[in-house]
């Protein structure tokens, strides 16, 4: 796979420093021939250096150009061309003879350029770069001096150097303007992805959640009640607190089932999980643990206050009509107590204790509360 650098363009798309540079380039060079031309044409100069004039400030830039467009790293030709500015005007301006406006021009026109892509390491290399120009033609053609004097090719420099700042500034704020518009863009971006994220958090927040309810009534189900009873027994039997498990069972379900529709015996289950829950304090969790079976669990409970609490859910249970669907329908329950007092005692041996004192109230009756 090629290499991908930092500053190369997309494939088939100049790169954007090219075709300022060409720009630059073309109108600059342009209208230096002018005022070079302007300045040679009384002197009495070679052909020859006619011939170089229009072959530089001309053709020049658009082969420039040309090169750039086709490097594997069009930035990295742009500065050498950017350097080969630098080091031709430098020799210019001693060709020349040295023209104070003209000089000017040339001077100025490198060292704004290279500053603007390399900073003070392109200043000074501009700089270094036009003296070496100007050394290596000045010991070739001799050092003349001669300043112009001629005030249109004064002021026609001047209108050059002026043109060329323009559109340096021009271009600069262009680019400045389309760099603020993206960094915007990327904001816009970033917030909709942080609005993402959070979403993604909220659904995996009810996912989790999900995992944990009982679809019907909404209360935990059994799955959670392993995960949660391992820890509580742990922090009880740490602690020195009692725990009580309430295993509670709807008496005769089926024949509401039968009697009503299964429709309405789910509206039960679903009154019935919500006046248990009515009922209970806020350190009880309360479970869905089978078709009509809940269980409660009471934190910091020993088997008399246990039994207490099972006995007033009976009788409140025993009193509230469920009013579905406009028709009160009347249940009982039966209720297996089962505390934990002993360390040794595991979840699942409680849970079966409170399953066995349960049976017990169903064999005797049904609508009572037995304690393990
Ligand atoms: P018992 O007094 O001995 O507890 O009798 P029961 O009829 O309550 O108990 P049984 O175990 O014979 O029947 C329980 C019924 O609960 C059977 C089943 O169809 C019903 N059931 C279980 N889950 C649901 C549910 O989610 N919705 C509804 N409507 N019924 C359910
Ligand atoms: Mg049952
Ligand atoms: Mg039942």
């Amino acid at each position: 796979m090629p290499e991908i650098t930092p500053t190369a363009a997309p494939r088939g798309k100049t790169h954007w420093a090219v075709h300022v540079n060409h720009r630059h380039r073309s109108l600059g060079y342009a209208m230096l021939l002018v005022v070079v031309g302007l300045h040679v044409a009384p002197q009495d100069r070679s052909p020859l250096l006619w011939l170089v004039l229009v072959a530089h400030f001309a053709v020049y830039p658009q082969l420039a150009f040309w090169l750039a467009r086709r490097a594997a790293d069009p930035m990295a030709a742009e500065i050498r061309h950017m350097y080969l500015d630098a080091l031709s005007l430098g020799a210019w301006i001693a060709v020349l003879h040295f023209p104070l406006w003209i000089s000017f021009v040339m001077v100025i026109g490198c060292l704004l350029n290279l500053t603007l892509y390399r900073g003070t390491r392109g200043w000074l290399e501009a700089l270094s770069l036009l003296a070496v120009g100007c050394a290596l033609a000045g010991s070739i053609t001799g050092w003349t001096l001669q300043p112009q004097t001629d005030p249109w090719v004064t002021a026609l420099a001047i209108v050059s150097v002026s043109l060329y700042l323009f559109f340096v500034s021009l271009d600069s704020q262009k680019r400045s303007m389309r760099l603020r518009d993206t960094r915007q863009e990327l904001q816009t971006k970033e917030l909709a992805l942080q609005q993402q994220l959070a979403e993604i958090q909220s659904l995996q927040t009810q996912l989790r959640e999900q995992v944990r309810r009982d679809a019907l009534t909404g209360l935990f189900n059994r799955h959670h009640l392993s995960d949660v009873m391992e820890r509580e027994l742990a922090r009880c039997a740490r602690d020195g607190q009692p725990l009580s498990l309430l295993m509670i069972d709807i008496d005769y379900f089926k024949r509401i089932n039968d009697s009503y529709g299964h429709q309405v015996g789910d509206d039960v289950l679903r009154e019935t999980a919500r006046l248990l829950l009515e009922r209970t304090r806020d350190s009880d969790m309360l479970f869905r643990y089978g078709g009509e079976e809940f269980l409660l669990v009471l934190v910091a409970a020993d088997a008399v206050v246990a039994k207490a609490v099972a006995e007033e859910l009976r009788q409140r249970y025993e009193l509230s009509p469920l009013a579905l669907a406009g028709r009160p329908v009347m249940a009982t329950l039966s209720i297996g107590v089962a505390t934990f007092a002993d360390h040794g005692v595991d979840f699942y041996s409680l849970v079966q204790a409170a399953d066995q004192a349960l049976y017990r109230a169903k064999r005797a009756g049904r609508n009572r509360v037995e304690v393990a």
